[in-house]
């Protein structure tokens, strides 16, 4: 029989885990599989790991690993990835905003062939416009800069064959946006649209600082396009103040006048200005090569008792 594993990370999400448990248990019992539940404790700071330790002694078909600390969504995700042993691997919130009842429906077309299959959220109720609006302009720009294709929508709601996930386990980069590193295997995908319900119970994990980091990721981590703009911009602002150079030769030879002090400070916090937004592009790429170069392991388990594939 064909196994599924479904991995959860969670991240202080002690009203959801049970809920959330008992839904999928629901779907997946009435499917053909095997199936078991990779709970990825995300250094909860409240009693989800007490939870799901309590649901892995009652099952034996859900499991959990607690990482040491908070490392974010994209690194558990990542965690349960390695560890998974199923045939297909679906990874899902445990917020229930990745609705359980789409699950056959990603199941059957992994049996039509498809190595790969993507959720696109449609709609997310309860969310203000602001956040929608911002992550469709965020899709347009790294759509537009990057090697990768991302739909609009796209969720960390997908499953992956065996074939994908083995493939996948082999990009160790640290600043992950897996939406996008997954585009990047060239395996069939199939699209399942779907719309995300309000959370079951507690708020959203994803600070901004968080949600930021992922969009810089998404856009540094597949394009070298901002590099290219340095140059491009660097060689304009070049030419214009040769053109200055000269413009204030021929004032001092033709005129005999004193520049203005304004004119002076104008340009000088121009080209600041552009020199430090250059600046802060390279860092952005340096600070990441800095951050591979250590090669530091992605994450640190906190219990032992774990299954080796
Ligand atoms: N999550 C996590 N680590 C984090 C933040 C979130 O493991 O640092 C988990 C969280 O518990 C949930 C999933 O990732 O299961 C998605 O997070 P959330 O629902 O807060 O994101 P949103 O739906 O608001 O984008
Ligand atoms: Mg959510």
């Amino acid at each position: 029989m064909k196994t599924v594993s479904i991995i959860v990370p969670v991240y202080n999400e002690e009203d959801n885990i049970l809920h959330f448990t008992e839904a999928v248990s629901e779907v997946m019992n009435k499917e053909p599989y095997e199936w078991d539940l990779l709970f990825i404790d995300d250094g909860s700071k409240d009693s989800s790991l007490d939870i799901i330790e309590k649901l892995q002694i009652e099952h034996d078909n859900i499991h959990v690993l607690a990482l040491s600390r908070n490392y974010g969504h994209q690194i558990a995700l990542t965690c349960g990835l390695d560890h998974a042993t199923g045939d297909a691997v679906i990874s899902m919130d445990g917020d229930m905003q990745h609705p359980p009842a789409l699950l056959p429906e990603l199941l059957r077309k992994w049996e039509e062939g498809f190595e790969i299959v993507q959720t696109i959220r449609k709609d997310t109720e309860g969310v203000s416009m602001l956040k929608k609006k911002t992550s469709e302009l965020y899709y347009k720009i790294i759509n537009r800069l990057s090697t990768i294709r991302v739909r609009p929508g796209g969720s960390d709601f997908r499953l992956l064959d065996r074939k994908a996930v083995d493939a996948l386990g082999e990009y160790r980069e640290h600043d992950r946006f897996l939406r996008g590193m997954v585009t990047l295997l060239g395996f069939r995908e199939a699209d399942v649209e779907f719309v995300a319900p309000p959370r079951f119970a507690g708020k959203s994990k994803f600070s901004v600082s968080k949600m930021m980091k992922l969009a810089v990721d998404g856009i540094v981590g597949y394009s070298v396009v901002p590099l290219r703009f340095t140059f491009v911009a660097g060689m304009l602002f070049a030419l214009l103040s040769f053109c200055l150079l000269v413009h204030a030769l021929f004032v001092y030879f033709c005129y005999e006048t004193v520049s203005g002090w304004t004119t002076i400070i104008v340009f000088m916090s121009i080209f600041a200005g552009i020199q430090l937004i250059i600046l802060g592009i390279i860092g952005e790429y340096l600070g990441r090569i800095y951050t591979e170069v250590k090669n530091r392991p992605l994450y640190q388990l906190k219990n032992t008792k774990i299954r080796k594939k």
